[in-house]
């Protein structure tokens, strides 16, 4: 891992923001670059993407409106140091405290930058512990810091661990492996991670220039071996914010097999103020997305909010709300409404265009074949989640 001043100037000419952002970094955020990852970055050019993941800057030690030390709130969901535990049938499993490489954007950079100590084999065990004991999570999330940066033995011990819980259904693992260390992914891995079926991993492509042969070789390894892989980018002001940028990523992607997931609004983690986009860029390449490019490559838009409140997805404006087909929106040209219907709403085509969409007459929309085919199942959801 290149760690210092002197590894860094070593790979790229450093710019005085760049030395400011290092200096301001010791002691506070860990800096940290895998060589593989070096490797991509362009040495003359302080906006590369992948340079601006890794390299602190100026920006980074200032405080920005709204800045949180624990911006998602989890502190107060941890019934033990290694669970999150937000919404009724999930919990996040802190596996780790470290990465292969320290992203300037990380949300949990209080976890990463090592303040808590570490995430050892007791706090692990108290996490299975907690899981085995709580038959309402049928998903565990197993993240950190990245779990992958943990060796095969004790990544497997806890994926087996939580396999053998009855109600665990799904496993997903986050990690930024197959983007900063792909060679990570073994063979050997992907096998080990296969016999734990159904499991995914959650990787984080955030730009088009991380789509290397090697990354590729990775996330295949993986899809072969039968193990999903589903990404979830970060819009990052002037890295990747921008439509074709997301469109182009979200292509590459998909031909290797890899699903884009979710388009993360930045979260007000502690000096990423400078990283962060306002709503509207968001919700601007979702726009520019729908219609031009296939549904697949269409991410969702999630915002999580601050405070444990979790988190929301977002969507442009399409429903224009309620109304008559008669009594076309202000400004409408070019309407399209069926004739002789009352009742409906108005929708905004991709292309810009109002149109009719007319409800059924019908709206019970109770499912009477429910009850016979869950039976009690569904007496356990209605308690749980009020479904
Ligand atoms: S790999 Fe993930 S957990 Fe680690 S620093 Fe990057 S965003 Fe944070």
């Amino acid at each position: 891992m290149l760690r210092t001043l002197a590894d860094l100037e070593a790979v790229v000419d450093l710019t005085p923001e760049e030395r400011r952002g290092m200096a301001g970094a010791a002691g506070r955020f860990r800096v940290g670059v895998t060589p593989y990852y070096a490797s991509l970055m362009d040495p003359r050019h302080p906006h590369c993407p992948v340079r601006m993941q890794v390299v602190p800057v100026a920006a980074e030690t200032g405080e920005a409106e709204g800045d949180l030390r624990d911006p998602l709130g989890e502190d107060g969901h941890r019934p033990v140091r290694s669970i999150v535990h937000k919404y009724p049938d999930r919990a996040l499993f802190l596996a780790a405290d470290h990465c292969a490489v320290y992203c300037r954007h990380c949300t949990r950079r209080r976890i990463t930058g090592g303040e808590e100590g570490a995430f050892d084999r007791d706090s692990a065990a108290e996490g299975i512990a907690w899981v085995r004991s709580h038959p309402e999570v049928r998903d565990v999330i197993v993240s950190g810091g990245d779990p992958l940066a943990l060796s095969d033995d004790r990544i497997g011990w806890i994926l087996e661990e939580l396999r053998a819980v009855p109600h665990v259904e799904i496993l997903r693992v986050a990690t930024r492996a197959p983007v900063v260390n792909p060679m990570r992914i073994t063979g050997a891995l992907a096998a080990l991670l296969r016999k734990l079926a159904p499991i995914f991993v959650v990787t984080h492509f955030n730009h088009p220039k991380e789509c290397t042969a090697e990354a590729r070789e990775a996330c295949e390894r993986l899809v072969d071996h039968g193990v999903p892989v589903e990404n979830q980018t970060v819009l990052l002001r002037r890295v990747n914010s921008s439509a074709r940028t997301i469109a182009d990523l979200n292509h590459r992607l998909l031909s290797w097999r890899v699903r884009p997931y979710y388009l993360h609004q930045g979260d007000l983690a502690e000096g990423t103020g400078h990283l962060r986009t306002p709503l509207a860029v968001g919700l601007g390449i979702l726009e520019a997305l729908r219609g031009h490019t296939s549904g697949l490559a269409v991410p969702h838009l999630a915002v999580d909010l601050p405070g444990g409140a979790g988190k929301v997805t977002l969507q442009p404006g399409w429903l224009l709300g309620p109304g008559d087909p008669a009594v076309p929106p202000a400004g409408a040209s070019g309407t399209v409404a069926p004739p002789g219907r009352a009742r409906g709403h108005w929708l905004r085509s991709w292309r810009g265009r109002p149109v009719f969409y007319p409800e059924p007459l019908e709206t019970d929309c109770t499912c009477p074949y429910d009850e016979v085919f869950y039976g009690d199942r569904a007496a356990l959801r209605r308690g749980g989640n009020g479904w």
